[in-house]
């Protein structure tokens, strides 16, 4: 893979969505069950990464870094780093379903809630029908590598051994929780992905097209749920312009 890109204490790999996939399928398509696995940062992952160990401990093991949001992507403009293009989780899981024809991959769901991972287990065949999805668990709320529900996880996984496991348990549980899990599961890849298992299912609507390439999903987000994401916008919006500043400074 190129140089990756180092921002706000992140390393970068500075991919494009075609790029990624190619790279991704490459994983799954060798004999390899190394848990290699894809985070996608966002402003907020940006902000909590800073004041969190073991946020960081999960980022610097990661086999892919790309940038999730607009907003990270214009910083590094600004920064006069190179980023060519953002590659959004919930894009990338269809583009690499998209780009599987042929190649029969088993996915496993882990994440959102009760029967959300089902209809989308249901819609990704309908859309899909190539990619077998070998399996879903929606964990109840909660759920961490020290939840009694972790063994449970560990075995429905391993026992369909999956090429690619996309996890949904939001961040920064989903990155943390692979990581220090990475030794115990059999997949060949894995994607922390957020909402996408929801988006997949019908159960949370993308911002759309306009609002994506203007970069306001997360507005559309935070209309969506204002109760839970608009004191967590605030804030991100308050440090964020710190943190690029800091960047500056320190170049
Ligand atoms: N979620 C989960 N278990 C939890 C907390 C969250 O499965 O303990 C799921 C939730 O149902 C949703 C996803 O994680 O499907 C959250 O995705 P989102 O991108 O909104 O996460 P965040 O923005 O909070 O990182």
């Amino acid at each position: 893979m190129t140089e990756r890109v180092h921002m706000f204490g992140i390393d970068f790999d500075p991919l494009t969505m075609q790029q990624s996939v190619a790279e991704i399928l490459s994983w799954t398509e060798k004999n390899e069950y190394r848990c290699r696995y894809v985070v996608t940062p966002n402003v907020d992952h940006v902000v909590k990464f800073q004041n969190d160990p073991t946020f960081r401990a999960a980022y610097k093991d990661a086999a892919m870094v790309v940038v999730d949001g607009k907003p990270v992507l214009w910083a590094s403009r600004i920064l006069r780093k190179f980023l060519p293009t953002t590659v959004p989780g919930s894009d990338l899981f269809p583009a690499l379903l998209d780009a599987a024809k042929g190649s029969n991959l088993r996915v496993f769901l882990i994440g959102a809630a009760e029967g959300v991972a089902e209809k989308a287990t249901k819609q990704i065949s309908t859309r899909w029908p190539w990619v077998t999805v070998c399996g879903y668990y929606s964990p109840p709320m909660g759920f961490n590598a020290l939840s009694p529900h972790n063994s449970t996880a560990l075995e429905m996984i391993n026992r369909s051994r999956p090429d690619l496991l996309v996890i949904g348990l939001g961040a920064p549980k989903q990155e943390i929780w692979v990581h220090a899990m990475r030794n115990r599961l059999q997949v060949k890849a894995a994607l922390c992905v957020g909402a996408t298992i929801d988006f997949l299912a019908g159960e949370k609507t993308r911002a759309p097209k306009f609002m994506q390439v203007l970069g306001l999903e997360w507005l559309h987000r935070m209309l969506s749920e204002p109760k839970r994401l608009a004191g967590r916008y605030w804030h991100d919006a308050k440090v964020f312009p710190k943190l690029i500043i800091q960047e500056l400074i320190s170049k």
